[in-house]
């Protein structure tokens, strides 16, 4: 699943279709077609893992859920795949195996612009009152909630925990306030670091912990486990990533 720096990245992307009309809609999601042919685009927003293409008079909203990709210019993938293709007067885009839907919902009021860990706004201070707010939650669990951390998903989850020795088990009432603070920096800390890496396509050579076998800091194996009730895989040492309790 692309997480919320891949969603920075596509808007970068898509930049130069600002402003620009769409001559020509196809695809096989089912939405009202005639709200986008012949339509301007206003803007691109991105929200964690969501994108935004704003028209005149609603919003498409694409999800790209666990094996959503896109494509520019030609179309790469069958046309069972393809949910939204968008043709300009130069150049096209394509939305595979993605959620779309049009919203007519103001976006400035329905999201919580401030959760989002990549945006100019995010507010550390609102994510600590979120955790404070559910003491029982695994650690592992509160950084994949999107309503908390926008744009973290499981490769972000599992090199944050290692990055500060914490264990995904950990429940957020337990974790000392040191490393809660720490917890919240390194999530946006990370997702930039995500960010810069993709676009030099070195992301995965950075990986501590998602995926590997050995820990790094204590040379013995880690652990991969199915953890908390989003039952993600879960990447981390049993002997440097501390479970307070
Ligand atoms: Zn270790």
């Amino acid at each position: 699943m692309p997480e919320g720096p891949s969603i920075v990245i596509l808007k970068e992307v898509l930049e130069p279709f600002k402003g620009k009309k769409i001559l020509r809609v196809t695809g096989n999601a089912k939405i009202d077609y005639t709200l986008i042919a012949g339509k301007k685009i206003e803007d691109f927003r991105s929200w964690g893992k969501q994108f935004f293409i704003e028209l005149p008079h609603a919003t498409l909203r694409i999800h790209f859920l666990l094996f959503g990709t896109y494509s520019l210019d030609k179309q790469t993938k069958p046309n069972k795949s393809l949910r939204l293709a968008l043709y300009f007067a130069r150049g096209s885009v394509f939305f595979y195996t993605c959620s779309v839907r049009l919203i007519t919902e103001e976006l400035e009021k329905t999201y919580d612009w401030e959760a989002d860990v990549l945006s100019d706004r995010w507010n550390p201070v609102k994510a600590r009152k979120k955790l404070k707010a559910m003491p029982n939650t695994m650690v592992c669990d509160a950084l994949l909630d999107q309503k908390i951390f926008s744009g973290v998903g499981n490769i972000i989850k599992n090199e944050v925990l290692y990055r500060i020795k914490l264990h995904p088990e950990t429940r957020v009432k337990n974790i000392p306030s040191r490393i809660l603070t720490r917890l919240i920096k390194e999530a946006r800390q990370y997702s930039f670091d995500f960010l810069k890496w993709k676009k030099a396509s070195v992301l995965k050579k950075h990986w501590l912990a998602h995926t590997k076998k050995t820990c790094q800091r204590c040379a013995i194996p880690l652990i991969k486990r199915h953890c908390g009730k989003t039952n993600r895989r879960s990447f981390f040492c049993p002997n440097c990533q501390v479970k307070y309790i």
